[in-house]
């Protein structure tokens, strides 16, 4: 088994376990996605991983740029390739000829993990609302595959009179 260690906002959870799944809603044209990741610990309990990416990236906000969600200072040459100038304070545009002279603010990863004690734990952890995200599906689905004891968690009984 592998030792996997999880930022759940400032706590960090640590467990030795299997990955059961990971899926991604990344689409090429899209700034910002989310993958799900459901491990099973050696003690046989879940972990349910959330992240929130973003490859959006600002000018800093006592430069005239927006107020943004966590995010990391770097200088314009450390500005990642494939990120995306946000519309609002548009960063490009606010430097255009000496763009590498600033600085700016690259959004990070947003990470989050619930512990389930049972499948039905690990389902309530994914829900949305009432509701099971089309990503959360898949991610069930996909750890299904590999502990059989989830199918609980697939398909809830509905009791009809
Ligand atoms: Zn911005």
């Amino acid at each position: 088994m592998k030792k996997y260690s999880i930022n759940n906002k400032s706590d960090i959870i640590e467990f030795k376990g299997t990955l059961l799944s990971h899926v991604s809603s990344r689409q090429p044209e899209k700034h910002q996605w989310t993958e799900i990741l459901i491990y099973k610990t050696e003690g046989g309990k879940y972990v349910v991983h959330r992240i929130g990416n973003s490859v959006r990236y600002h000018v800093p906000e006592e430069d005239g740029g927006c107020e943004t969600r966590e995010g990391r200072l770097v200088s314009g040459d450390e500005v990642p390739s494939d990120f995306i100038p946000c519309p609002t304070c548009d960063p490009e545009a606010c430097h255009d000829d000496d763009f590498l002279l600033y600085d700016y603010i690259i959004e990070t990863p947003l990470s989050s993990a619930d512990v389930a004690d049972t499948p039905s734990d690990v389902r309530k952890c994914l829900l949305l609302g009432n509701q099971l995200t089309g990503l959360a599906y898949s991610a069930l689905q996909e750890a299904v595959r590999k502990d059989q004891s989830l199918l609980g968690a697939l398909h809830r009984r509905v009791w009809v009179v």
